[in-house]
């Protein structure tokens, strides 16, 4: 389990953080090239042939493959200790691929209730309309991740820590209970990133990212990847990416490609300001509870800290003190209104830290009881820590919770 075993040929994963890509160019640039490119020139109507029937390598048009993308998934393929990654055009594109290549009418899913919105209005709503059944349970409980699987249960899909009250889940319990049942574990590691927790190591078959946050690290474009095996690559994921078409553009690959130099440095410089945030806010008077998986009083402390490689991560949320709703979204749109130099913005995984209030944003649509039983009180806020100096921080954060 060890982040140090030397991987891909002997070189260790720092080292491909910055080195795995395609082979350079005849022109020798130093740094990854951008090929925008949508067709390729082939060499021969044999050759070409042969590309399209699977049986040589080589690129044929960008539906099918690009350089610069391959390079993003090489060296994403590299961070996660995974065979092969497929790039998609952002994280939800990642998970309808997914969908689309392992179901079918009549087959089951069981997924966490504390997963990502879009992710459980893909599978509650669009893919039942197709026929395709689905159990939400309650992310930490194994007893109900076991009760709901069915003969016809094809896929085990988990997040871990989820968005925003930092749940984690027990990757190796469900792997084992996936593969009992005949079924696969997906898990959407976009909070931890391969820098901090490598599910496949855990036993899940399938990782699934949104490259749009950390990956990118800087807010800049939209991504998705799937790193599985190479016979799921090659088998499912590939032949149905090519008639669906949500590859990613090479320019957002290039950036992706580009930000993952960094993520290691980047998750540990943020998630070093995130646990000391954390701890002060604990502290404070107005402040209810800390949800940050660094943090001992965190109901997972100790999973987390096992799956995390001793590291809480770079998202935390926090509940303001407060008699009724109403009172609590007052306070923390108070706190919000405050903020001169943090952001308030609906993304995650940036060198800037971004505030969010998800009973009206991301949680919004629910019904009050349906917040209420999702934990989204009006009083919860999502602090997604970037790299600015810890002082200022605080000191835009306290300015509303020292005046409420
Ligand atoms: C953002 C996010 C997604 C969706 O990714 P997009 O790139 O926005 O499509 C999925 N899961 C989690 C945990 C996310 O934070």
């Amino acid at each position: 389990m060890s982040s140090d075993a030397p991987i891909h040929g002997g070189l260790h994963r720092d080292t491909l953080a910055v080195r795995a890509a395609t082979p350079r160019s005849a022109y020798g640039e130093n740094s990854e090239a951008l090929y925008l490119t949508s067709g390729y020139v082939q060499p021969s109507a044999e050759a070409s042939a042969a590309r399209f029937a699977g049986e040589e390598d080589g690129y044929t048009y960008g539906r099918s493959g690009n350089p610069t993308v391959s390079s993003m998934e090489l060296r994403l393929s590299a961070l996660e200790g995974a065979e092969a990654t497929l790039a998609t055009s952002s994280g939800m594109s990642a998970i309808l691929l997914m969908l689309l290549s392992l179901l079918k009418a009549g087959d089951h899913v069981v997924y966490s209730q504390s997963m990502f919105g879009s992710t459980i209005k893909l599978i509650g709503s669009e893919f039942a309309r197709f026929g395709v059944n689905s159990t939400a349970v309650p992310q930490t409980d194994l007893d109900a991740w076991r009760a709901a699987i069915t003969p016809n249960t094809k896929l085990l899909f988990a997040e871990t820590p989820t968005n925003p009250l930092t749940e984690v889940c027990d990757m190796a319990a469900l792997a084992e209970m996936a593969h009992a049942a005949g079924a696969l574990l997906a898990v959407d590691n976009c909070f931890a990133t391969p820098a901090l927790q490598r599910p496949i190591e855990w036993g899940a078959d399938i990782v699934m990212h949104s490259g749009t946050k950390y990956l990118d690290g800087q807010g800049r474009v939209m991504a998705g990847a799937l790193c599985t095996t190479e016979q799921l690559v090659k088998e499912k994921l590939l032949p149905v990416i090519k008639n669906a078409g949500m590859v990613l553009s090479p320019f957002n690959a290039w950036v992706v490609l580009k930000g993952m130099e960094t993520l290691d440095i980047r998750m540990r410089a943020q998630s070093e300001r995130a646990h000391a945030l954390a701890q002060v806010l604990e502290q404070h008077p107005a402040v209810a509870r800390v949800l940050y998986p660094g943090l001992p009083s965190h109901p997972q402390h100790a999973l987390a800290m096992r799956q995390m490689g001793n590291c809480g991560g770079a998202l935390l949320s926090f509940e303001l003190k407060a008699d009724a709703p109403d009172q609590a979204r007052a306070r923390a749109f108070h706190v919000l209104n405050q903020l001169q130099t943090l952001s308030l913005c609906t993304n995650l995984g940036d060198t800037k830290t971004l505030l969010t209030h998800p009973a009206s944003t991301s949680h919004g649509k629910l019904s009050e009881p349906q917040r209420q039983a999702a934990g989204i009180g009006q009083g919860l806020i999502r602090v997604a820590v970037g790299l600015e100096h810890l002082d200022d921080i605080r000191a835009d954060l306290w300015r509303g919770l020292d005046t409420l």
